[in-house]
């Protein structure tokens, strides 16, 4: 096996089986804390400057059974399988639980993972979510904060500026990585498969962030950029939180189409934005709470300035994408929510699009494929051979 396929079973490993990678991790920082984080904005640099592991927590797709009892069946998928996940000791990986968002779902698995095992501190230190208002840089700050106290806390140490300095460029470095391999697929780049590049970027919010870009820099030095090819160009659209099931990426383009961009949350919504360098570093992080929603819009968050639909336009004249396929969890409210408007915005620029509810225990998969072929077939009739 050659070190680049090596590095990138790697990143599969951590990615498919984080827990693996939580133990392998504790046996080498022995003492040191492993923090479950919940998505999508808790600034993990904090953590990683205590010397604490910072996980995001993922939908680990297993059935969800015993924690069925604990939320309503229309809670989205990944919450349930959070309260899943809580209720069969699956969470007993992390030594705490902090969260740092808002959506009402995610709210209630946290509190189940409380009440389930109350010895385990979850903090919940919201984000202001309504960017527009005063006082939402001086919230934003007192928020980051009290993130730092309460990590802290738990790490038992006081986080310096200078190693809060050096955890963001950490970060800043291996999320540049990343955006170099997401823009050259936008360039028509498919050396990487949407599921390879899915663990790729799964595996970025599991690892070290050094160690994960070491490993992702040593499969580079061994890919070969691939040239654009004739298949039909897809952006994938939405998936908050969690990681579509891989088998979904694969029928995409099983039916003739190359995915070239996305806005998923284990996809370019993780790595967006960075955090400013050049600025005191709680500065910094707050700096980049607020930029992370003009980089990619969030509807979780509340923007008057900013829109998920005209953000998804530019991207996709920026990609050349000929479809638009919305993934959408079930039951995801924030999604549900805008996605009449990122329709509206792409019917009325003549983007063929398809709309997928996701469900954790999967979907039928040949109706997906026959709804998928059906999309190829209209973007390819937009054609200019066709006219
Ligand atoms: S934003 Fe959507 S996917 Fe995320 S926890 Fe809320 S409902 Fe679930």
């Amino acid at each position: 096996m050659s070190s680049g396929s090596a590095a990138l079973e790697a990143l599969r490993a951590a990615a498919r089986d984080p827990r693996s990678y939580i133990r392998a991790w504790r046996s080498t920082h022995p003492g040191q804390k492993v923090l479950g984080v919940l998505p999508m904005n808790f600034p993990r640099e904090l953590a990683h400057a205590a010397g604490v592991l910072p996980v995001i927590v993922p939908d680990d797709q297993e059935p969800v059974t015993e924690g069925r009892a604990f939320l309503p069946e229309f809670y989205c998928g990944y919450t349930r399988n959070l309260a899943d996940q809580a209720a069969t000791g699956r969470l007993s990986d992390y030594d705490a639980l902090f969260v740092a968002d808002h959506c009402i779902q995610l709210l209630g698995a946290t509190d189940v993972a409380r009440e389930l095992d109350p010895a385990r501190p979850v903090f919940l230190g919201q984000l202001i979510s309504s960017l527009n208002e005063p006082w939402a840089v001086r919230k934003t700050a007192e928020m980051m904060s009290e993130l730092r106290s309460e990590v802290e806390r738990l790490a038992g140490v006081t986080i310096e500026d200078t190693a809060l300095a050096a955890s963001i460029r950490a970060f800043n470095r291996d999320r540049a990585l990343l955006r170099e391999v997401f823009d050259a697929r936008r360039s028509g780049d498919s050396a990487f498969s949407p599921v390879e590049l899915q663990d790729i970027v799964a595996a970025a919010q599991v690892m070290d962030p050094d160690e994960h870009r070491e490993l992702l820099a040593a499969v580079l030095r061994d890919r070969e950029a691939t040239a654009r090819d004739e298949r039909i160009r897809v952006h994938l659209s939405g998936h908050l939180c969690h990681a579509p099931r891989r088998e979904l990426l694969e029928v995409i383009e099983e039916a003739g189409a190359v995915v070239v961009d996305d806005d998923l949350w284990t996809g370019r919504r993780y790595l967006q934005a960075s955090v400013p360098e050049a600025i005191p570093p709680m500065e910094a992080i707050a700096q980049w709470y607020a930029d992370r929603n003009v980089a990619m819009p969030c509807p979780t968050r509340v923007q008057h300035d900013v829109d998920w639909d005209e953000w998804l336009l530019d991207s996709v004249h920026r990609s050349g994408a000929e479809a638009v396929i919305h993934l959408m969890p079930k039951f995801c409210e924030p999604h549900m929510l805008y996605y009449p408007e990122l329709r509206r915005a792409l019917d009325t620029a003549g983007v063929p699009q398809l709309l997928v509810e996701t469900e954790h225990e999967g979907i039928p998969l040949e109706t997906f494929r026959t709804r998928l072929e059906a999309l190829v077939e209209r973007a390819h009739r937009n054609r200019p051979a066709y006219a």
